[in-house]
């Protein structure tokens, strides 16, 4: 940095550097509330009432016959749905639970979405030099045609 002019630059990383002073701060707080989350629990509870099947069971003409309430819990596992049973008395926990899960995943995009502004602004602060054309973070090398080996051995012939 030092063929730069010394106030331009001077100003203009004192203000990424504030930037990223506050992404930092921000990080920080959001990650204090990792330190919130209660048990967690993939999924959503569902409340479902029930024919039993017999032809001769009113709950098979009425609907506010049905037998239940019954709950399970439902999420998805490597592109499969599974259901599992829960008790009247389970059913409160693992909503909660279930919340927590959805809080905790919030939590963690944010997170993401903030590492990954920080991350540009600590690879523009390590590269200042860099041309203004390329995406934040991303350079963009060369495209060898030649295979390491082959560039290797031009190199060293
Ligand atoms: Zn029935």
């Amino acid at each position: 940095m030092s063929h730069v002019s010394v106030s331009k630059s001077g100003t203009r990383s004192d203000a990424r550097n504030a930037s990223l002073e506050r992404h930092a701060q921000r990080f920080l707080e959001l990650r204090r509330g990792l330190e919130q989350i209660e048990y967690f629990c993939k999924g959503t509870v569902l409340k479902r009432m029930m024919k039993c099947g017999k032809a001769q069971c009113a709950c098979a003409t009425d609907a506010s016959k049905r037998h239940g309430p019954y709950f399970e819990l439902t999420y998805k596992a490597n592109g499969k749905t599974v259901n599992v049973k829960l008790s009247p008395e389970a059913a409160p926990l693992y909503r909660a639970a279930a919340r927590q899960y959805r809080k905790l995943k919030t939590l963690l995009s944010r997170l993401d979405k903030l590492s990954k502004t920080i991350l540009r602004q600590q690879a523009k602060l390590a590269n200042p030099d860099a041309r203004i054309d390329q995406k934040p973070g991303l350079l963009r090398y060369p495209r060898f045609k030649q295979s390491l080996k082959t560039a290797r051995f031009a190199l060293t012939a």
